[in-house]
């Protein structure tokens, strides 16, 4: 049996199973009183219970997003460091050539 996620309206861990005509099985929440529609037996109870199409689109949506997001900080700490570097070998000629024509 899988993990139970809290309730959808209220975020509530207090619920119950509850038994209707000995063949179905539902939850209801103890705090808001919402009740899962009736799942046959209890594991489809309680996938019912789980079930939530928006919230794991939520879930993959957020994922992608960090994901992309930790790509383009990627990207852009390279590149920091490649301009940095690029700045650091213009200043070192920079220098050579004033030590050169004696302006330091
Ligand atoms: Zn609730």
């Amino acid at each position: 049996m899988s993990k139970m996620k809290p309730c959808p309206f209220c975020g509530s861990k207090n619920y119950r199973q509850m038994i209707h005509d000995e063949a179905y099985a539902y939850f209801r929440c103890m705090d808001c009183n919402s009740t899962s529609p009736l799942g046959g037996d209890l594991d489809a109870a309680l996938d019912i219970w789980n079930r939530r199409p928006i919230e794991n689109k939520l879930d993959a949506e957020n994922k992608r997003l960090k994901t992309r997001i930790e790509k383009l900080h990627k990207i852009a700490e390279e590149n920091t460091i490649g301009y940095e570097a690029i700045i650091e070998s213009l200043r070192s000629e920079n220098e050579k050539l004033k030590e050169k024509k004696g302006i330091k």
